[in-house]
């Protein structure tokens, strides 16, 4: 899901047309507070975000925000913009921004960029090797170790823990867990994520591992070495 933060209805077609025949999916927004709406509803995979937006905040204070944001500091965003002046370039890259594309900008250019980005991302993931308390984790393997020993987890524990050994010491809420860790648009309960937790920390429990998942009374559940 590519979250499209455009106001001008043309320039807006265009990208949803082309995204479209690209194969992603996508949903827009026409400003900063619509696009909060949307990254509430779930989170893309990519931001694809106007510079110059009607209201007071612009697409740089949103790529700002998005920064500065526990959930949404590694979403990827790519700047649009009009302006093509070198230091407008700088300060993009400096909020943040992964990428940027200066209009106007053919179909095919913008395709290109999303799928550089999108891949960058994805490699991030899944070629880290993480060790956190004596659990290493291998995405490109899909393989679980505690010290010597093999980790046997079903395919939801798995995604679970790999989210919460490369976000350590934060507390996630059930709903936060929901979202990243279970994808947007999923609609099942909270509870659920008790369920998947419980499961996860027994598997962990013959290694003693079982206690880097914590939960935090009232408020939801945290990854971490410190008691
Ligand atoms: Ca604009």
């Amino acid at each position: 899901m590519i979250l499209v933060v455009e106001d001008e209805p043309a320039v807006r077609d265009m990208i949803g047309m082309t995204l479209e025949q690209a194969g992603y999916q996508w949903v827009a927004a026409g400003d900063v507070g619509e696009a909060r709406a949307r990254l509430a509803e779930g989170r893309p995979d990519l931001v694809l975000l106007d510079w110059m937006l009607p209201g007071t905040q612009s697409g740089l204070d949103l790529a700002r925000q998005l920064r500065r944001e526990e959930l949404t500091r590694d979403l990827p965003v790519i700047l649009l913009t009009a302006r093509d002046a070198e230091d407008d370039k700088i300060r993009g890259l400096d909020v943040g921004a992964d990428d940027y594309i200066t209009k106007p900008f053919s179909p095919r250019e913008l395709v290109a960029r999303i799928k550089a980005i999108l891949r960058r991302a994805g490699q991030d993931e899944e070629e880290a090797v993480v060790t956190v308390g004596g659990l290493t984790l291998d995405s490109a393997s899909h393989r679980v170790m505690a010290g010597e020993n093999k980790v046997s987890l079903g395919p939801t524990e798995f995604k679970l823990l790999s989210f919460f050994i490369r976000h350590p010491d934060r507390v996630y809420s059930r709903d936060q867990l929901l979202d990243r860790v279970w994808g947007s648009n999923v609609y099942i309960d909270d509870r659920t994520v008790d369920v998947h937790v419980r499961r996860l920390r027994k598997a962990l429990s013959p290694f003693g591992c079982d206690r880097l998942i914590q939960t935090v009374r009232g408020v939801g559940y945290r990854f971490s070495e410190q008691e």
